[in-house]
């Protein structure tokens, strides 16, 4: 292999070279993303760059200070439009066509947005988002709607509310965070913001966005209108695999690959729109978070240039910070599963939770006790039987 492509810019893009480099491969990489500049560091631009703590100029990637050292071709301002997988050919926003011996493809995910856009209505995926939704919190607007208690909407009602805004979260599922998180870890999200002064409605939806030459409050599914003078949607993302329809590669809610990040031959893919299946856990995910894009694109990239590899089955981890809590998660959690607090409370904000599945402790989470969250996550690289676990923390079984 002596010409590798990669398509996104962003930090799986990054890692994958890094990854190429570090296991030695010395060929060409020529690296394109359709933004002109390179993407941010993401977990910033709802924390510290909406608060103003951080200046946008901070938010840049981990990789992005290596790239002198990555030996890169890097093409900004300039888009993948479609690719031929078996022949590796792909037609770039600038007429051009190259054929490279190896791809990796990490275009990410655009945010879904509500329908009826009017100014005042933001969505926070980029630098240019949060910086312009911090402008607006500048002025003081009285009342902000978050739509969608996800990792965004949560972190941004925390955020905004830091800033001694109103803050309205409405979230569809009768739960916040519930696509990854357990129901009664939920529940304890729910009152960490009411107890900060978040009005939490969940189970309603927004029907329409009101105001005329900017928004001016919502309606929601069950006929209420709630005034507000910004609305940010954190209402999810859909993977950006629009370029890749008819390119031959199997594609469903992301970019199907095999268990090691294998797309088709010479095609890995990488970071939040790879779908593969997870050897461990027995189903397919596709991950949206930070640390997967670091290790997946790593992964990724020293496969595609190495030929063969274990399988990708990494213990899935992240964390958010919201208020004075930094919440970890490692490990897959499901609506059936056991949870059980086994030190401090979810009272004092302070606690450790495991997750059971059948005899096996199969995730956990740990809200500032960082600590334990590391221990867990290297013990969850192995079956860990639940009355280990439990051990662990001195607790006996009941
Ligand atoms: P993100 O990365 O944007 O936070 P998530 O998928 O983690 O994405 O969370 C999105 C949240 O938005 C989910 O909890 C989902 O139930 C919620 N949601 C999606 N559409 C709507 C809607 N129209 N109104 C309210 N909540 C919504």
């Amino acid at each position: 292999m002596r010409h590798v492509i990669v398509i996104g810019a962003s930090l799986a893009g990054l890692a994958a070279v890094d990854g190429m480099r570090r296991s030695g491969f010395d060929g060409r990489i020529t690296v394109v993303d359709s933004a002109d500049s390179l993407p941010p560091d993401r977990p910033p631009l709802s924390k510290q760059v909406l608060g103003g703590t951080m200046s946008p100029e901070s938010a840049t990637q981990p990789m992005a200070a290596r790239l002198d050292d990555l030996d890169i071709e890097l093409c900004l301002g300039i888009g993948a439009t479609s690719l031929d997988a078996a022949s590796r050919r792909i037609a770039l926003s600038d007429g051009s066509t190259i054929v490279a011996d190896g791809l990796v493809i990490a275009t990410g995910a655009t945010p879904r947005t509500l329908p009826g856009a009017l100014p005042g209505v933001f969505t926070l995926r980029t630098l240019e988002d949060s910086v312009a939704i911090a402008a607006e919190l500048d002025l003081e607007p009285q009342r902000v709607v978050v739509v969608g208690a996800g990792f965004i909407g949560a972190e941004v009602a925390a955020t905004c509310r830091s800033r001694g805004v109103e803050v309205t979260i409405v979230e569809a599922q009768d739960r916040p965070m519930q696509r990854v998180m357990p129901g009664s870890i939920g529940d304890f999200i729910t009152t960490l913001h009411r107890d900060e002064g978040v009005d939490v409605r969940l189970g309603v939806g927004i029907s329409s966005l009101l105001g005329s030459s900017r928004v001016a409050g919502v309606k929601l599914t069950d006929g209420t209108v709630i005034d507000a003078d910004l609305v940010v949607a954190g209402i999810g993302v859909t993977p950006a695999t629009g370029w890749l329809e008819g390119s031959g590669l199997e594609l469903g809610d992301g970019v199907v690959c095999d268990e090691t990040m294998l797309a088709a031959p010479g095609v890995v893919a990488a970071g939040d729109l790879a779908r593969w299946p997870h050897r461990r856990y027995g189903e397919h995910l596709r991950i949206e978070q930070w640390d997967n894009a670091i290790e997946q694109g790593g992964y990724a990239g020293r496969r595609l240039v190495s030929g063969s590899a274990e399988p990708f089955a990494p213990v899935p981890w992240f964390w958010t910070d919201q208020y004075d809590c930094k919440l970890q998660l490692a490990g897959r959690v499901a609506p059936g599963d056991e949870v059980r607090v086994v030190d401090g409370s979810t009272a004092e904000r302070r606690f450790v939770a495991l997750f059971r599945r059948d005899a096996h402790c199969i995730g956990a989470v740990a809200v500032n006790r960082a600590r334990h969250a590391v221990q867990m996550r290297a013990k969850l690289s192995e079956p860990l039987l639940w009355a280990d676990a439990l051990a662990h923390f001195g607790v006996d079984d009941r």
